[in-house]
């Protein structure tokens, strides 16, 4: 994809991409309705799948030792920022003054305080060792339904991406954004 990347640790970079895409969304409703469908259906994969996540993953990460969680993997990416302003969700009010490696703004003592939904992607997509362990040891048919919902998930958003890129390189191109 060729968005432009999102520097962290730059609160006025975060802030001004926000009214970037807002605005855009707002300039190319018509033009972005098929995009609409897709986050529509992304909503929908996200439904599907918080029961796998409570009932798999929820158990092992509360009583993590060493969360994973650190600021620098719960800063969205531009690409984070177009999916949930699709969907119509408020992103969430990072505050870019942080240590990228310290435990992330967002970890609370019973977990992240973000909805799936909410979070970066990759909050969504990583899977430490531990819990590809507990994966494993899933019942066939479970982790065929959930590798199902994710690869859903993963193709719905990448398809949403590509929509709107289209519309980006176009109005890029004429001049009118980028
Ligand atoms: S994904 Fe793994 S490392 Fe990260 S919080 Fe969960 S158990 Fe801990
Ligand atoms: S946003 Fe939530 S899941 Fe993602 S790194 Fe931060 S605490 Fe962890």
């Amino acid at each position: 994809m060729s968005f432009p990347e999102l520097i962290f640790g730059n609160q006025e970079a975060y802030c001004s991409t926000l009214i970037q895409i807002d605005n855009f969304f707002l300039d190319h409703r018509r033009q972005l309705a098929d995009v609409d469908f897709r986050a529509r259906q992304i909503k929908t994969a996200y439904i599907c799948l918080e029961h796998f996540f409570q009932e798999f993953t929820g158990p092992i990460c509360s009583s993590c030792m060493e969360p994973c969680c650190v600021n620098r993997h719960g800063f969205p990416d531009f690409e984070d920022l177009i999916v949930l302003r699709a969907m119509e969700i408020e992103p969430p009010a990072f505050n870019c003054q942080c240590i990228d490696t310290e435990p992330c703004q967002f970890l609370s003592p019973a977990g992240c305080i973000l909805p799936r939904i909410r979070r970066s992607y990759r909050c969504t997509w990583y899977f430490c060792d531990v819990c590809m362990d507990k994966f494993q040891q899933l019942n066939c048919v479970e982790f065929i339904h959930f590798r199902y919902e994710m690869t859903l998930l993963s193709q719905r958003r990448t398809e949403l991406l590509r929509l709107f890129e289209e519309e980006w390189m176009r109005s890029c191109q004429s001049g009118s954004y980028g």
